[in-house]
């Protein structure tokens, strides 16, 4: 099993690490400063191959590719915008299937997201797949993803055909606002702590005022007071951020199996044993309206701030 890693100015995807995790960090890194990406993978990586090369050439990559991966028949990658675009041609070019959002992978079953989130689906891999794993999903645990010693880096220079591919016109920075909740790395999220529809316009525009993104739980989008691929949970999307945010929200464990390894976890809750203030790392007891719209002065976001719709 080979991981293949899209690498953009020296920076991991999302789901990067866990899908070299999952390949028991066997990986090749195509990209622009692959090295710095070595270093983000720590001890999750056990041997690398380098391919520095420039610009996203997702149709030449996967040709060139195509000899150095013909003996791997497992082959993962991220299933992050550059990894989804990648994976279904290097399905292509070895003849596999591709098998998309995987959150298990365990002997020859691979379950997937199907159905926008609202179906798990399971299949039987045959001997050869190429599979996205979805980010978030399956989390890094350094007890037994960290490999000891330094990996084995070397370089690859596989040619590059001089096919027809897609030309990128300009790489436009993330909307957090819009992006997958998936992908993001901050997040501020409101639960039925926050009196009504309006304080998630309010929270909506603290999180862009922070390029933060915005989540719930199934309380709110059940009112309808926002759109169901901000809801994070079991039946929700998976996320996986550096900082979560909490305002107003219980903690059960619906919304919190959802939320993988967090750095950081802030907790805004009248309630101070209940269990999103125990996954805290700093637990505030108070009014979560009142202390949304404290931030919001503090930051400086106005009171007829425009924020239009909030969706995915
Ligand atoms: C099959 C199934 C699937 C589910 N899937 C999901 C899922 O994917 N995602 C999900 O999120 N949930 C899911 N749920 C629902 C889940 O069980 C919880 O009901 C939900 O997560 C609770 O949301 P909440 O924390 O916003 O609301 P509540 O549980 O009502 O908690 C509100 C919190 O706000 C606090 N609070 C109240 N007033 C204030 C205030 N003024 N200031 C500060 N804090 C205040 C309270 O102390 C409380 O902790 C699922 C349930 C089932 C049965």
């Amino acid at each position: 099993m080979i991981a293949v890693v899209p690498v953009r100015s020296g920076a991991l995807p999302a789901g990067g690490a866990e899908t070299v995790a999952t390949a028991d960090g066997n990986v090749i890194l195509v990209g622009e400063n692959t090295a710095a990406a070595v270093l983000e993978l720590g001890g999750l990586a056990t041997a690398v191959r380098c391919w520095e090369t420039p610009g996203f050439q997702p149709g030449r990559w996967a040709d060139a590719l195509a000899g150095v991966l013909a003996d791997e028949p497992l082959v993962l990658l991220p299933a992050s915008p550059d990894g989804r675009d990648l994976a279904p041609r290097i399905a292509t070019v070895l003849g596999h299937e591709l098998f998309s959002a995987a959150v298990e992978l365990r002997d020859h079953i691979v379950r997937t997201v199907g159905f926008g989130g609202a179906a798990m689906l399971e299949h039987h891999i045959g001997d050869a797949a190429v599979i996205t794993v979805q980010p978030g999903a399956r989390g890094i645990d350094p007890a037994t993803d960290t490999h000891p010693g330094e990996p084995q880096v070397t370089s690859i220079h596989p040619e590059l055909p001089d096919v027809p591919d897609c030309t990128t016109l300009e790489v436009l920075p993330a909307d957090a606002s819009t992006m997958d909740l998936a992908e993001a790395p901050r997040i501020l999220a409101g639960g039925n702590g926050l009196d009504d529809a309006d304080r998630f316009t309010r929270l909506s525009a603290l999180a862009a005022a922070i390029d933060a993104s915005v989540g719930t739980t199934r309380v709110i989008t059940d009112k309808g007071w926002l759109p169901h691929e901000r809801q994070i949970g079991t039946t929700g999307v998976v996320v996986d951020p550096k900082l979560y945010v909490a305002f107003g929200i219980s903690g059960a464990v619906q919304h919190t199996s959802g939320l993988g390894r967090p750095e950081h976890v802030i907790s805004v809750n009248t309630d101070a044993h209940c269990p999103m203030m125990s996954l805290a790392d700093l637990a505030v007891v108070a009014d979560a309206n009142a202390t949304l719209e404290a931030l919001c002065e503090l930051i400086g976001v106005s009171d007829d701030t425009h924020v239009g719709t909030i969706g995915g």
